[in-house]
């Protein structure tokens, strides 16, 4: 599942860098993640509360900002939003060159540690 993944990374990540900035414990992580990047909120933040126990992040809450994904095409340079079902075709033109242009991933807004 693509969640377990994300959400493992969030969670090294925010583990690393609170330990780096020599902080104890994390209260807080605040994302943006991309909407076509997880499948389901819902289930990022239930991974992310199973895998948190035991370890320096188990108080903290995962916030989860969702921020539009959008596309490009390369054929016909039209611009265009990409959503969770996305099938990596232009929807003006049809064309399946298209590069993903922003909001691809996750990314680490925001983290609330106490030491
Ligand atoms: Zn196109």
């Amino acid at each position: 599942m693509h969640e377990v993944y994300i959400a493992e990374s969030i969670l090294e990540t925010a583990i690393w860098k609170c330990r780096d900035s020599g902080f104890g414990q994390i209260k807080n992580i605040k994302v943006k993640i991309g909407k076509a990047s997880v499948v389901s909120t819902e289930a990022l933040i239930f991974v992310f509360d199973a895998l948190k126990i035991g370890s320096i992040a188990s108080e903290a809450s995962l916030i989860v900002e969702e921020i539009p994904t959008t596309g490009c095409c390369k054929t016909c340079n039209g611009e265009f939003s990409v959503d969770r079902d996305f099938i990596f075709q232009c929807p003006c033109c049809g064309s399946d060159s298209v590069i993903i242009k922003s909001g691809n991933g996750v990314e680490l807004a925001e983290l609330e540690v106490e030491s």
